[in-house]
C-alpha cells in the first residue's frame, strides 16, 4: 500500500481524527493506498504552523526564497521519472503526458517563480510618484501572510505547484488542499520541499475531502487569500462562504472551450491538432477544445477525417509507453461522462465512439471510455452547453465569421478558445472578440509562465501567471512621505 500523509510543519502526520480515506488506481479501478480523512482539527494545526512560519519566511532575503525555489525546481526535475510515474498511476494519464507535460511544467512553475519574484523586486515593489513637490509615494508590494490553496485532480502536481509557487516567493506561507482522488504527488513533493530547504510550516498539505478539509479552509478566519482551481459550481459555494470574510479570491474554474475551424485551413495540420485539443488527458483538461465549430464548406470531410484520427488514438495502460490515451480520473467521473454520452443521443446528436481495444489484464476494471464525436446537435442544448470534461468532444457547422463567434461565445463559459485560419486579420478580428481569458491562434496549449492566465464570465474571477500572479498572492500599500517643510 502507497499510503500519503498530511505534512504539517514539516512533519508527515495522520488525520487528527486518525480516519483515512481509500486512494484509487483508476486504470485498475483498485485502491493501492489510503490517505488522511482530514478535518478542521488538521486544517487548524496546519495553519497554525503556516502563521508561525510566517513571521521568518516574509522576512527572509527574496534571494535566498528564489535560491530555494529553484532547488525545488531541480529535485522535480531529477526526479521526474519516478513522479512522471506516480502521477500516472495516480490519474491515469499516459506516463507519456505526464513525463512530457506534468512533471517538467511543475519543475518550471518553481524556476519561473523564483526569477520572477526577483525579478519584481527591483520592478514593482518600489514605485516612486512625486505629488507636487510637497511629498514622495511609493509602493510596498508585501505578502498577504496565510493563504490557501485548492487544486483539482486533472493536473495534480502542475496546478498545484503553479499556486505554491509564486505563493511562497512572495513570502506567504501556505496551507494546500490537494483533490482527494489524486493527492500523491502533492504527498512527494513534500519530501522535496524539506530536501531543497523549505522551512517547517512555509508550506503545508492537508488531505480529505473537499466538503470537509477543504471547507474548513476556506471559512477559518486565519486565511486571507485562497487560490482555487476547480469546477464553477464549488468555486462559486467558496466564494459564498470566502467573501463576507473579505478574502482576496483567485478562481480559476470551467471552460466549454470553442475551437473555430475556417475553411481556409489545412485540414491536414487542424485536424490532428484538434484532437489533440479535445482529448490530451483523455479531455479532462479545462482548456480542452470539446466544442469544435466548422466552416460548413469542410464540415463533412473535417468529421469523417477527424473520426478517423480518434479511432487511431492508441487506448491503454496508462503505464505503456505506446498508450496516447488513458483512463478517466474515477468511477464517479466514468459515470457522470456515461450520462452525457446518453444525453447527447437523447437530443438527437449522432454520436460515434472509438472502438475500446482490448486491454490488458491489469485494466479489466479501470474507469475506460473511449474518445466520443458528436456531430448534429442544436448549439443550445446540454450537450454543447455543459461541461463534461471528459472524453467527448461536439461538431458543428457555422455559415459565415459573424456566426462562428456568436456560436463561440453562446456559452456561459469563458476559459479559453482556438482559432484555425490562414487570414491574418481574421485571427486578430476574431481574436478580440472572443470571450475568453486565452485565445490561441493556429495552436493549442501553447502556454508561456508570462502570460496571464484565468477565464471570464463562469469560467473564473482574477488572473494568476506570470506578474499576475505575484500581484495575487501580495498587498500593495502606499506609503506618502511628506517632506519637511521648508
Ligand atoms: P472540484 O471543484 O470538484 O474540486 C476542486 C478542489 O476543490 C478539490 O481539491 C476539491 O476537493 C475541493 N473542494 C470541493 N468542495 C470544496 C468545498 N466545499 N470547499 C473547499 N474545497 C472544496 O473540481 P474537480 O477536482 O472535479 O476538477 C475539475 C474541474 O476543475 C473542472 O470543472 C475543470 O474545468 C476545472 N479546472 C479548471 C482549471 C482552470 O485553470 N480554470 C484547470 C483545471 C481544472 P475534493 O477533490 O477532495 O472534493
Amino acid at each position: 500500500m502507497a499510503d500519503v500523509t498530511n505534512f504539517i510543519s514539516g512533519r508527515f502526520v495522520g488525520a487528527a481524527g486518525g480516519g483515512w480515506l481509500d486512494n484509487f488506481e483508476p486504470a485498475t479501478g483498485r485502491a493501492y493506498g489510503r490517505l488522511p480523512d482530514s478535518d478542521e482539527r488538521d486544517i487548524e494545526a496546519a495553519l497554525s504552523a503556516a502563521d508561525a512560519a510566517s513571521v521568518v519566511w516574509s522576512r527572509t532575503p527574496v534571494a535566498e526564497r528564489s535560491r530555494i525555489l529553484m532547488r525545488v525546481g531541480d529535485l522535480i526535475e531529477r526526479d521526474l521519472e519516478s513522479l512522471a510515474r506516480a502521477e500516472s498511476i495516480d490519474t491515469g494519464k499516459p506516463i507519456g503526458l505526464s513525463r512530457r507535460m506534468d512533471i517538467p511544467r511543475a519543475a518550471e512553475n518553481f524556476r519561473f517563480f523564483a526569477g520572477a519574484a526577483l525579478h519584481a523586486r527591483s520592478e514593482m515593489h518600489r514605485t516612486e510618484l512625486p505629488t507636487g513637490d510637497s511629498a514622495l509615494n511609493y509602493t510596498l508590494r508585501q505578502p498577504i501572510g496565510v493563504v490557501g490553496l485548492i487544486s483539482p485532480w486533472n493536473l495534480p502536481l502542475y496546478l498545484l505547484s503553479w499556486k505554491i509557487a509564486p505563493a511562497i516567493a512572495t513570502g506567504n506561507t501556505c496551507v494546500c488542499k490537494p483533490s482527494e482522488v489524486t493527492p500523491m504527488t502533492a504527498h512527494v513533493l513534500a519530501s522535496l520541499l524539506v530536501e531543497a530547504g523549505v522551512p517547517p510550516g512555509v508550506v503545508n498539505i492537508v488531505h480529505g475531502l473537499g466538503a470537509k478539509a477543504g471547507a474548513a479552509l476556506v471559512s477559518h478566519p486565519g486565511v486571507k487569500a485562497i487560490s482555487f482551481t476547480g469546477g464553477t459550481a464549488t468555486g462559486s459555494a467558496l466564494a459564498r462562504v470566502a467573501a463576507p470574510m473579505f478574502k482576496k479570491l483567485s478562481l480559476e474554474l470551467g471552460g466549454k472551450n470553442p475551437n473555430l475551424i475556417f475553411e481556409d485551413v489545412d485540414l491536414d495540420e487542424a485536424v490532428p491538432q484538434a484532437v489533440r485539443a479535445a482529448f490530451t488527458n483523455q479531455g479532462q483538461v479545462c482548456l480542452c477544445g470539446s466544442r469544435i465549430l466548422v466552416a460548413r464548406r469542410l464540415h463533412d470531410e473535417f468529421v469523417s477525417r477527424f473520426i478517423e484520427a480518434t479511432e487511431r488514438l492508441r487506448i491503454g495502460d496508462p503505464l505503456d509507453e505506446a498508450t496516447e490515451f488513458g483512463s478517466l480520473v474515477s468511477a464517479a467521473h466514468l459515470a457522470k461522462v456515461r450520462s452525457y454520452v446518453e444525453l447527447a443521443k437523447q437530443e438527437g446528436g449522432r454520436v460515434h465512439a472509438a472502438p475500446m481495444p482490448t486491454l490488458n489484464a491489469r485494466c479489466a476494471g479501470g474507469f475506460f471510455h473511449p474518445p466520443v464525436v458528436v456531430s448534429g446537435l442544436a448549439p443550445t442544448c446540454r450537450t454543447q452547453q455543459e461541461e463534461i470534461f471528459g472524453p467527448v468532444v461536439t461538431v458543428t457547422a457555422f455559415d459565415t465569421e459573424d456566426e462562428a463567434v456568436s456560436l463561440a461565445n453562446g456559452t456561459a463559459y469563458g476559459l479559453s478558445a482556438s482559432v484555425w485560419t490562414r487570414d491574418v486579420s481574421r485571427a486578430h478580428r476574431v481574436a478580440e472578440r472572443l470571450q475568453a481569458g486565452t485565445v490561441w491562434v493556429n495552436c493549442w496549449l501553447l502556454r508561456d509562465l508570462r502570460v496571464p492566465f484565468g477565464g471570464v464570465k463562469q469560467s473564473g474571477v482574477g488572473r494568476e501567471g506570470g506578474e499576475e500572479a505575484l500581484r495575487f498572492f501580495t498587498e500593495a500599500k502606499n506609503v506618502c512621505l511628506r517632506y519637511p517643510a521648508g
